[in-house]
């Protein structure tokens, strides 16, 4: 029987045996050659010259030399032992250091004393003397298979070195395996790869490993990187096809009397553009008789509402109810709120039910909504009660997406006999490359320009030193009749701690703004719900003209009237949570601040943080910069970062050529939707033996 030879297991492989294999298998997961040929290297190193000793000048760049080991000794340095070599190479002598070795290492040096060998590293200087510390070395005999060139370094870790599995060892267990020259299929089709000129999977495999020089790294690592992104996007676009096809919902094809009546008469602004793009997409979902699972993404204040309440009307006007679930009491109130007032005058039921709700009023709600006579339900978490039973749910949307479990979603499927459409709307914005990649196998939709007439907020960096000046911003704002937030950094390491800084940074405040000219509320995680509450709601009321907090209003706080947000010791904050914390100002007519407030030394990516900040308003550009900073593992959380471990690819770099990879899915999927086309088969086998088990991971609903 046919088997693929890149499905043997390493262990095979020359110079690596069982227990190299197990080794590799724990620390990276290398079962087969496969595998292994996909541990790619992480650097390359210039190797394409032999040194002379006399010829350092230099402790900057790593080097090569030739020459022979003629000492090995251990000296005792205080209490530390070190072990000592000698090199020479006929032009001078340099000391080789060792801080820590095995005794393997120690035996290999001790044997090959006097022979010919080629060492490599970054040499040191002491006392006008040169040494290298902890150098690789390789007899010329076994390093003259390795042409010249650059070189792969290979991530390792140090149970790997301790064990002998140096880097030497590996480039030499991956010449082993081409030396096998074991056929590696290609698994693009072949007028992909015409197109889009890439080089093949074999030679890009070959060259990855041991470029010739840096044209041919750059061919080989932009092939790999295509066809990573390929694969993710295969599985995640076949996925929502078949998605398509299997979940079946109820179609809306009716745009009728709520949502025509609501659009032409009650609608009190003109939506933008991004808001009718939106609609439109959501109203081709709604058409078909399948499930819409659509996320929307939409800075804070760029009017996802508005699209939530035309979503439903559609649903109300094919005959179906709609629901809309926030994940605290005081969004699903200000949901309720601002849509009972926008259909006020359409004659239409919409009915607030959350956790807060007594029973007495609690019950005709439910008897409505189970009779068929309530037809827009706002709520929280008490919507998806086993006791809140709809007459026939079409629609659900869903607010801030990401403090819902997959779990909870899935409740709303079996409130009703076909499954509901979805619409899930997030304010985090995450870059589309992101959304791409963790929600692939659903709609996106962005709305991407805030309404006309914003004055967009302007951000400022100021240290600890200008805080009087500070102060007397916020003065000058505060006699113009505005309300000033300031936040302090919740630390979790440390409660006393941040509890400390804010209650200095509030007497600190309470001085400089007295009693009786000025009103102070605080609120911070250790206080009494209660007591938050009676704060919170001084300062909405203005009875408070500033508000002296910890990261507790980052959500959901809505003060129109204020316009200055300051952020304390804000190198502290993330990006997303800066741009969130912003987003609480400018709610507003007038012209609003942030200040963000630091210590005077800020690392680079402070920094950076700062700077990005100040330079933009726009959270997907400032998404962009948190991802790049932080990686895609940390900015989703560690859940589902399984996902986002690229081997190759890099989601901050790489943005053109995931595009390009999608694109290309897309069109392959739309001409042959089965990859059954002869010049798509060997890629269709390559994805069932391979990708199979990324379908459905990302499933919202
Ligand atoms: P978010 O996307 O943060 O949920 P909202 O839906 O709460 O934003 O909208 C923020 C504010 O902008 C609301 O007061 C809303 O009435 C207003 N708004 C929404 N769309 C428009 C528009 N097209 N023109 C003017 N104002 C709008
Ligand atoms: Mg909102």
């Amino acid at each position: 029987m046919y088997q693929n030879p890149l499905k043997k297991t390493i262990e095979y492989l020359k110079g690596t045996g069982p227990e190299r294999a197990k080794l590799l298998q724990s620390e990276f997961g290398i079962f087969r050659y496969e595998d292994l040929l996909q541990h790619f290297p992480f650097r390359y190193v210039d190797k394409s010259k032999f040194y002379k000793i006399s010829e350092i000048s230099s402790t900057d760049a790593e080097i090569q030399l030739k020459g022979q080991i003629v000492q090995i000794e251990e000296v005792n340095q205080g209490k530390v032992k070190r072990l000592k070599g000698k090199f020479q190479d006929g032009s001078g002598t340099l000391e080789l250091v060792w801080f820590k070795v095995s005794p393997w290492q120690k035996d290999k040096l001790k044997t090959d004393l006097f022979k010919e060998v080629v060492i490599y590293g970054k040499p040191s200087v002491f006392n006008g003397n040169y040494s290298i510390t902890h150098p690789e070395i390789e007899l010329v005999e076994d390093a003259k298979n390795i042409p010249l060139g650059l070189f792969p370094v290979y991530p390792s870790t140090e149970k790997l070195t301790k064990r002998g599995v140096t880097n030497r060892v590996m480039q030499k267990m991956m010449m082993n395996l081409f030396a096998e020259n074991i056929p590696i299929v290609e698994n693009l089709p072949e007028n992909v790869l015409q197109h889009y000129k890439l080089i093949s999977r074999a030679d890009a495999l070959k060259a990855v490993h041991f470029p010739k020089d840096l044209n041919e790294l750059n061919a080989a690592v932009r092939r790999l990187k295509f066809e990573e992104f390929f694969f993710l996007n295969l599985a995640n676009l076949s996925q929502k096809a078949v998605n398509k096809q299997k979940n079946r919902s109820n179609s809306f094809p009716i745009i009728g009397h709520y949502f025509n009546t609501f659009y032409n008469e009650h609608l009190p602004f003109e939506l933008t553009n991004a808001q009718k793009r939106v609609i439109k997409e959501i109203r081709s979902d709604l058409k078909q008789p399948a499930q819409m699972n659509r996320l929307l993404q939409g800075d804070v204040g760029s009017g996802k509402t508005m699209v939530a309440l035309l979503s439903m009307l559609i649903a109300v006007d094919n005959g179906f109810q709609a629901a809309l679930i926030a994940p605290t009491e005081i969004l699903a109130q200000q949901h309720y709120d601002s849509i009972k007032e926008l259909v006020n005058d359409l004659d239409i039921s919409v009915e607030l039910l959350t956790g807060s709700i007594t029973k007495k009023n609690r019950k005709p709600i439910l008897e409505n909504l189970e009779n068929g006579n309530l037809k827009i339900i706002i709520g929280t978490h008490a919507l998806l009660e086993d006791n809140v039973i709809f007459n026939n749910l079409g629609l659900s949307v869903i607010d801030e997406q990401h403090r819902f479990g997959v779990a909870q979603r899935a409740k709303f499927w079996r409130k009703a006999k076909l499954p509901p459409h979805i619409l899930v709307m997030t304010a985090t914005p995450i870059p589309r490359t992101l959304s791409m990649t963790m929600y692939g196998d659903l709609d996106v939709s962005v709305i991407d320009e805030l309404p006309k007439g914003r004055k967009p907020i302007k951000t400022i960096h100021k240290t600890d030193a200008h805080r009087l000046s500070v102060f007397k911003f916020m003065k000058d704002e505060i006699d113009k009749g505005r309300q000033v937030y300031v936040v302090y950094p919740l630390i979790e390491e440390s409660a006393k701690l941040e509890l400390k800084d804010l209650m200095d940074g509030y007497e600190s405040i309470s001085r400089a703004f007295p009693l009786p000219n000025y009103a102070i509320s605080i609120v911070h995680g250790r206080q009494k719900p209660a007591d938050k509450e009676f704060e919170m709601t001084r300062f909405k009321n203005n009875e408070t003209q500033i508000l002296v907090a910890t990261t507790v209003i980052e959500v959901g706080v809505n003060v129109p009237n204020a316009s200055v947000m300051i952020i304390e010791n804000s190198e502290r904050f993330g990006l997303s949570q800066l741009h969130q914390l912003r987003g609480r100002v400018g709610r507003g007519a007038e012209q609003s601040y942030c200040i963000l407030m630091t210590g005077g030394k800020l690392s680079d990516v402070s920094k950076r943080r700062v700077q990005t900040m100040c330079e933009t308003n726009d959270g997907f550009k400032v998404a962009e910069v948190d991802l790049e900073l932080r990686g895609p593992g940390d900015m989703m959380g560690t859940q589902q970062s399984g996902v986002l471990n690229f081997k190759i690819a890099d989601l901050a770099k790489d943005k053109e050529i995931l595009y390009a990879a999608r694109k290309c899915v897309e069109m392959i999927l739309s001409q042959d939707e089965t990859l059954s086309h002869p010049i798509n088969l060997a890629t269709k086998q390559f994805f069932l033996e391979n990708h199979k088990d990324k379908v459905g991971w990302s499933k919202i609903s």
